[in-house]
């Protein structure tokens, strides 16, 4: 296979600057906090304030009644040309508030408008999304018990608890995800809750103590019962369901035959390229155009033989 890594991941390429070196500067958070110019994105319950496929906003001004009543601090995300922009979780609020917040706009789940999004918008909501999750996971220390205060602008959670005062950083899980390849065929799996026509590449997250690339060799002979080698990196790609850092790899196999693992896959195949043009022949329906798995095996078949 030609190297011709996967770029322009959807949930990546915010259009924005972290401003990470900002997080530590108190008064200068505060200050964009204060000011008219900033915007707050709302988060409730898990869901995503959208109007119309985009993205919308709470200015600081009108959202002010929220700051002071939301469960957890703002969290800065960072600063685009004009505004410095917030996570806020909403989540304290009855479904009856929310109809005014912004005219036209509600709260959405993610994944169900994720693919008619901006790039840079999915990116923009499921970074909030995704700093929201944590933090309201991550309010009492996991050493201790005691309960853990915001620092750096929410960028870490520090133990209230003198004697233990452990920081907890924004979690991020690796997974990986392989096209396996013999002989110009790919293999692709439906795993067991499937819809009945999706398949997909292999995937699992990686154990403590190994690399990506044996993770890679560890998830395939599970699943699958296949050895691969010629483990190749094709990019990688963040996934907010809820805090994925998905991994994406090629990789080879000399021997085709299948062995399923009791555990995970409904079903594997071997596919042609010439097959794999018309899904809709073969009964069978590809991942969706936002994740890492479908550009994979989009990079896959424009490859040719
Ligand atoms: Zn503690």
């Amino acid at each position: 296979m030609e190297d011709r890594p996967t770029d322009h991941a959807h949930y990546s390429g915010t259009a924005f600057d972290r401003a990470g070196e900002r997080r530590r500067d108190d008064a200068w958070i505060a200050t964009r906090l204060g000011d008219p110019e900033s915007r707050l994105v709302p988060v409730w319950r898990g869901r995503s304030l959208v109007r119309g496929g985009e993205a919308a906003f709470l200015d600081t001004r009108t959202g002010w009644h929220l700051i002071e009543g939301a469960p957890t601090e703002p969290i800065f995300l960072g600063i685009d040309e004009r505004h410095a922009l917030f996570a806020l979780d909403v989540s304290h609020l009855e479904e009856d508030d929310l109809a005014d917040l912004v005219p036209g706009a509600a709260f959405t789940e993610l994944y169900g408008v994720a693919t008619q999004l901006m790039r840079r918008e999915a990116s923009l909501l499921s970074h909030a999304a995704w700093m929201i999750h944590w933090t309201r996971r991550h309010r009492f220390c996991g050493a201790c018990g005691h309960a853990t205060r915001a620092a750096d602008a929410g960028h870490m959670r520090r133990c209230t608890n003198p004697d233990c005062g452990v920081m907890h950083f924004p979690r991020t899980d690796p997974a990986v995800i392989v096209v396996v390849e013999h002989e110009g065929r790919c293999l692709l799996a439906r795993q067991k809750g499937w819809p009945d026509q999706l398949h997909s590449c292999l995937a699992g997250f990686v154990e403590p103590g190994e690399s990506a690339e044996e993770a890679v060799a560890r998830e395939v002979k599970e699943e699958s019962g296949i050895t691969v080698h010629a483990v190749t990196a094709r990019g990688s790609q963040p996934w907010p369901y809820p805090c994925s850092l998905m991994l994406g790899f090629w990789a080879q196999t000399d021997d085709p035959a299948l062995h399923l693992g009791d555990d995970e896959l409904a079903e594997a195949h071997w596919f042609s390229r010439a097959q794999l043009a018309d899904p809709e022949a073969l009964g069978i329906r590809l991942p969706r155009h936002d994740s890492i798995a479908r550009r994979l095996i989009d990079d896959w078949i424009a490859l040719g033989d």
